[in-house]
């Protein structure tokens, strides 16, 4: 599999700008990006969503219908029956607490005594039947990735909706109140910053002691870890970067801005991604643009079989220099 050629990748535009991925990795001495583990299994649980963020790289909302099946949930559950190697289950969306499978799905994970991550906006827990979400994540030591993208009203509100500033950190305090983000607890509670507009993300660590000290002097509210994300050039966020002419601008800073000690790290090499309808995918990214697997893996959950999922060509396109300008950027936060 390793030795199989290249798969034909779709541009998401026509405005690629030069060199390519692929060049940038050869340029810098890198063969291509070959994964080395399966120890993440990346659960999109859906399209729906209470919020349609301007930078949602999955084009959520309250009116999209695109929901992961019990039947799949179930095929999942059998994948860590039989794989003990993926320690963690990570779960997105979409909201994925809009599926009505979400509570199922982390109950049967923990069973299995494997790490869950919640990717949470936060404001799903005002969601009507969805009340119960703070305790039921406590109850079961799910961690929680949560988007704060400013610890200021206006910018959160600007770019997530209006009054969702307020919703989160009235979350955030019913977090803490739980132990979330707690020193001692064991409840972590990451938060999550990517940029407002055309720039990479500031350094993480300096722009965590920010965060730290304005959100515990503004309203006393604790958290683990800040992750910084950068924009990935797709979907909601590349609309927006049309509309306002700057595609080019952005790829060519995300192009001069790559970094190769990133590539080492980057998030397809340890997880997959499991679509809302059971399709694998490397990463998120790569599901929103309909780029599968390459052709010689399993292509569906109910397929899944590690020996031929390790160690397998990452398809990649130039929407991968989003993961490796500057500090890099992850599912996890910085790389470098
Ligand atoms: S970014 Fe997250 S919270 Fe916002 S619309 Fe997309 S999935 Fe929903
Ligand atoms: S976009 Fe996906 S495939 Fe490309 S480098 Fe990032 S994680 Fe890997």
């Amino acid at each position: 599999m390793p030795n199989s050629p290249l798969p034909l990748i779709p541009a998401p535009l026509s405005l690629y700008p030069s060199p390519s991925f692929e060049d940038a990795l050869s340029s810098h001495g890198q063969g291509r990006l070959i994964a080395k583990s399966v120890s993440t299994l990346q659960v999109n649980m859906g399209k729906v969503c209470n919020q349609t963020c301007h930078h949602c790289h999955v084009d959520a909302g309250p009116q999209r219908t695109e929901s992961m099946s019990k039947d799949t949930i179930d095929q999942i559950i059998a994948v860590l029956d039989r794989t003990p190697q993926i320690s963690t289950v990570d779960i997105t969306g979409g909201a994925p607490e809009m599926n009505p499978h979400f509570d199922y799905l982390v109950e049967q994970c923990r069973l299995r005594d494997r790490k869950v991550i919640d990717r949470c906006n936060l404001t799903v827990f005002y969601v009507k039947g969805k009340s119960h979400l703070p305790e039921f994540l406590a109850k079961h030591e799910v961690e929680i990735v949560a988007s704060l993208p400013c610890y200021q009203e206006t910018n959160v509100d600007q770019q997530r909706g209006k009054g969702v500033f307020d919703r989160s950190i009235s979350a955030l305090q019913t977090l803490n109140k739980l132990g979330y983000g707690v020193m001692g607890t064991g409840l972590n509670l990451d938060l999550v910053y990517n940029p407002q507009g055309i720039s990479l993300p500031p350094p993480q660590r300096e722009l965590e002691q920010d965060y730290k000290s304005e959100l515990m002097s503004r309203y006393g509210i604790q958290f683990n870890r800040l992750l910084t994300i950068t924009n990935m050039p797709i979907s909601r966020f590349l609309e927006d970067l049309q509309e306002v002419d700057q595609v080019d601008s952005y790829y060519t800073l995300l192009v001069n801005s790559f970094n190769t000690t990133t590539v080492e790290d980057v998030m397809c090499r340890s997880l997959i991604n499991v679509g809302w309808d059971g399709r694998l995918s490397d990463c998120d990214f790569n599901q929103m643009l309909d780029l599968t697997l390459q052709n010689d893996s399993p292509q569906w959950i109910k397929d899944f079989n590690l020996p031929n999922l390790e160690h397998r060509p990452i398809v990649t396109g130039s929407h991968c220099f989003g993961c490796t300008a500057g500090a890099g950027s992850s599912c996890g936060g910085a790389l470098a």
